[in-house]
């Protein structure tokens, strides 16, 4: 998957497939739809939610100052 040229189009791409999970800190709309298993996800956290990778690293980073 591309990484920087995936804005828009990724988005509407998404919207058509399935629901988009958003990010429960920050509310921006991951990689992930609800179809994806929790398995094949990073930054999902149980009994939390999904996060973005950018709030994923922040928390990560946090945890292992
Ligand atoms: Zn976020």
């Amino acid at each position: 998957m591309a990484n920087n040229n995936y804005k828009n189009n990724q988005n509407d791409q998404m919207a058509k497939k399935g629901t988009v999970e958003y990010c429960i800190l920050c509310g921006k709309s991951t990689e992930y739809t609800l179809e994806t298993p929790i398995d094949f996800r990073d930054g999902y956290i149980e009994d939390v939610g999904q996060l973005c990778r950018k709030c994923y690293s922040d928390i990560y980073k946090n945890n292992n100052n």
